[in-house]
C-alpha cells in the first residue's frame, strides 16, 4: 500500500467536507446524549473541544485543498493532502479515547453502542476519504482494533459473535471501498484520455486546430493583461502536392508526421504547436519578442531544409515558408495575428518559398 492519490480524485474530498462536519457533529451529539449518564461535564467538554478542534482543522484543510487544486499547485496540494492524512489518524485517536473510555465507565451493554458508532464512520469514511486509499485503510484499522481488543476481554459468546460478524464484514468492505476507488480512477483516466484525443491530431500527434485556437486566445488575453510579449508563426510546408504526387500519398503522411516530430523537439516547453490544417501548422511562442521569434522561425526554416527525410530508401527535400506575427497595439486579437501570420506567409510563398516574412 503506498500513499498514493489522484489529484482529480481529491476534489471530491472538498466536495463532501461540509456533509462529512455535519455528520460527524451530529454522532457526536447523539454518543454524548447516549453517554451522558457515565460522564462528568468536565469529560464531555474535553472530548467535544478535540473533536471541535478536529472540525476547524478540516474544514481549513479543505479550503486550502480547494484553492490550491484551483490553482493546479502540486507541492501544496500534496503537503495539504498530508496534513489530511494526519488529520485523519488524530481524528481516530479522538474516537478511541471516547470509545475505549465508553467501554470501561458504562455497564454492558452499551459497548455496542460505541461498535456501532466505529462501523457507522467506517462505512460513512468510504464517501469522503477514499480519495486517499491508503489514509481510508489505515482510519479503519485504527478505528476497529481496538473495539476488537475491547470485544474479546467479554469473553461471551455474544461479544465473541459480534467479533466474527465483524471479520466477514471488514474484507467486505474494504473490497467494495477498493473497488468504487479503482472505478472512480478508471473514470477519471477515461475522461483523460477522451480528453486528450479530442484535442490532439492523430497523424501527426501534436494539437489540433480547435485546441490551438482556443488556448491562442485565452494566451493572448493573459498577454495583453501581463503586457507580455506573443507571436504567432504560420509555417506551410512547400510544393507539398508534389511530394504526394511524385512519391505517393502515404509518403506524404510520413512526412507530416516526421516534420511534426522534429519542430516538437525543437521548441521550447510552453511554445504551443498545432496542425492547423493538411500541410499548414501554427507556433504560438509565449514571452517572445519579435526578434526572438524571427531567429526562431528562421532556425525551423534551416532545420527543415536540412534535414534528410528518407521514405522507403528515397530522399525527399522539403522546404517550408513562415509568416511571423508579433503582437503590438493594433494585432490584439487571435484574428488579426492569424491574418497578418497569414499574409506574410502568402509574401513569403511569392517571394520564392522556403524563408521567413516577418512584415509588420
Ligand atoms: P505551396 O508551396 O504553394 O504551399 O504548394 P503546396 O503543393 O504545398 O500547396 P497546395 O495547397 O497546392 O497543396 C497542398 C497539398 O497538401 C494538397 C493535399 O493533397 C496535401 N495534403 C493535405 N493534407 C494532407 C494529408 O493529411 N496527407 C497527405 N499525404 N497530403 C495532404
Ligand atoms: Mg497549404
Ligand atoms: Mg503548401
Amino acid at each position: 500500500m503506498e500513499f498514493d492519490y489522484h489529484v482529480k480524485l481529491l476534489q471530491s474530498i472538498v466536495n463532501q467536507t461540509r456533509k462529512a462536519v455535519i455528520g460527524l457533529i451530529a454522532l457526536s451529539s447523539i454518543l454524548i446524549w447516549i453517554y451522558f449518564d457515565f460522564m462528568t461535564t468536565t469529560q464531555l467538554l474535553f472530548w467535544s473541544s478535540l473533536q471541535a478542534v478536529f472540525i476547524f482543522m478540516r474544514h481549513k484543510n479543505a479550503q486550502y485543498l480547494k484553492k490550491y487544486l484551483a490553482e493546479e499547485n502540486s507541492k501544496k496540494i500534496k503537503l495539504h493532502t498530508i496534513a489530511f492524512f494526519i488529520l485523519m489518524v488524530y481524528s481516530a485517536i479522538i474516537w478511541n479515547i471516547g470509545a475505549i473510555y465508553m467501554a470501561y465507565a458504562a455497564p454492558s451493554p452499551y459497548e455496542y453502542i460505541g461498535f456501532i458508532a466505529i462501523f457507522g464512520l467506517i462505512t460513512v469514511g468510504t464517501l469522503s476519504l477514499l480519495p486517499i486509499f491508503a489514509a481510508y485503510i489505515i482510519y479503519s484499522f485504527m478505528l476497529i482494533s481496538p473495539q476488537i481488543i475491547i470485544f474479546y476481554n467479554y469473553h461471551t459468546n455474544m461479544h465473541q459473535g459480534v467479533l466474527l460478524l465483524c471479520l466477514i464484514y471488514m474484507p467486505v468492505i474494504y473490497m467494495t471501498s477498493k473497488s468504487i476507488n479503482q472505478n472512480s480512477i478508471i473514470s477519471i483516466q477515461n475522461e483523460e484520455e477522451l480528453k486528450k484525443i479530442s484535442i490532439t491530431d492523430s497523424l501527426t500527434n501534436i494539437y489540433n486546430r480547435g485546441f490551438f485556437i482556443e488556448y491562442s486566445e485565452k494566451f493572448l488575453n493573459t498577454s495583453i493583461n501581463r503586457n507580455s510579449d506573443l507571436s504567432l508563426l504560420m509555417l506551410d510546408l512547400d510544393h507539398f502536392k508534389a511530394i504526394n504526387d511524385n512519391f505517393g500519398h502515404q509518403c506524404g503522411d510520413y512526412i507530416l508526421a516526421e516534420f511534426s516530430n522534429i519542430i516538437k523537439n525543437n521548441l521550447r516547453k510552453n511554445d504551443l504547436f498545432a496542425r492547423i490544417g493538411g500541410e499548414e501548422f501554427g507556433i504560438l511562442l509565449l514571452n517572445t519578442s519579435y526578434k526572438e521569434s524571427i531567429v526562431i522561425a528562421q532556425k525551423i526554416c534551416d532545420l527543415v531544409k536540412q534535414n534528410k527525410f528518407i521514405y522507403e530508401n528515397q530522399k525527399i527535400n522539403l522546404t517550408v515558408s513562415i509568416g511571423v506575427a508579433q503582437k503590438n497595439n493594433d494585432l490584439i486579437s487571435f484574428e488579426s495575428l492569424y491574418k497578418k501570420a497569414d499574409s506574410n506567409l502568402y509574401t513569403a510563398k511569392n517571394s520564392g518559398r522556403n524563408q521567413v516574412i516577418a512584415a509588420i
